[in-house]
């Protein structure tokens, strides 16, 4: 692990303060099947940071001033050894669930969230999981490969204790289609979600349209636009939010730069989210 550049995210200002929500990075870039690029997002992000305020209009909380987070840097992951990644990742997530920690995991690819869930399985008995993205993410396999970003949601849901939610989905085999839980309105989740109960966030950025974000791996055409997504993190900031992670960006496919500043305003409203979940 090493330090952080400047960012909005530098987050409680004293890092040896026990803060309550962490932000990690995972540059996690293997299983890539378009293009790749995710190990470059994190910091992307932190730069694109920069450029938006502290405070959101839409949460209405200050990232300076109510909000205590911390930014812990990037996992030092070893490039290519894909088996060890996960570990790594997984145990990194296991540390910050046994002292309790909310979190925000930056990626990299998403094939990251199967060790992610995978280390909450110790903590909680059941949890419900809210993917957003293009893609069903559905397959059990893909050109061979049984871990995969396209899998990753099959490989969840055989652990057998989530229940998926899905966000913006728009691609994927008709078997696919067959299996997937789609969401068309953010009032369903509070039908099917109780108080209380466990909630993981999952946010791939291609769930955005491209013409927005054509930064990601997978850019898949008839997206959402940024407000669409935000009645959602709405309705999910009165919820238990444990932990969220954005992934899929590849920075380096959008010479704008637009796509690293949607990521980070994602981040900052997930910081609130979890902030306001808090209490
Ligand atoms: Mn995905
Ligand atoms: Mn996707």
């Amino acid at each position: 692990m090493r330090t952080v550049l400047y960012s909005r995210f530098m987050g409680t200002k004293d890092i040896l303060q026990d803060t309550p929500i962490e932000l990690l990075g995972c540059p996690f870039d293997e299983t890539s099947s378009f293009r790749g690029g995710t190990k470059f997002a994190p910091d992307s992000i932190r730069k694109a940071s920069w450029t938006i305020e502290t405070y959101s209009p839409y949460l209405k909380l200050d990232l300076d001033e109510n909000v205590f987070f911390v930014d812990r840097g990037n996992l030092d992951l070893p490039q290519g050894n894909l088996l060890l990644s996960l570990e790594l990742i997984e145990g990194a997530v296991k540390e910050m669930a046994k002292q309790n920690k909310r979190f925000i995991i930056i990626g990299g690819e998403h094939l990251i969230t199967l060790p992610i869930v995978k280390a909450l399985k110790d903590t909680y008995k059941h949890i419900h999981l809210i993917h957003f993205d293009a893609h069903c993410d559905l397959r059990d396999e893909y050109e061979g490969q049984k871990l995969s970003h396209a899998t990753v949601l099959k490989r969840i849901k055989e652990l057998d204790f989530t229940d998926i939610y899905q966000i913006g989905i728009r691609s994927g085999t008709k078997e696919e289609f067959q299996k997937a839980r789609i969401i068309a309105h953010p009032n369903e989740l509070l039908n099917k979600i109780k108080d209380h109960e466990p909630v993981y966030i999952t946010f791939d950025m291609d769930v955005f349209d491209p013409s927005l974000v054509p930064g990601v791996t997978t850019p898949e055409p008839g997206g959402l636009f940024f407000p669409e997504i935000i009645p959602y993190f709405e309705v999910l900031s009165k919820m238990h939010i444990i932990g969220a992670d954005v992934v899929e960006l590849s920075p380096d496919y959008d010479t704008t730069f637009v796509s690293s500043i949607c990521a980070a305003k994602v981040i900052r409203e997930m910081i609130m989210i979890l902030t306001k979940t808090l209490f």
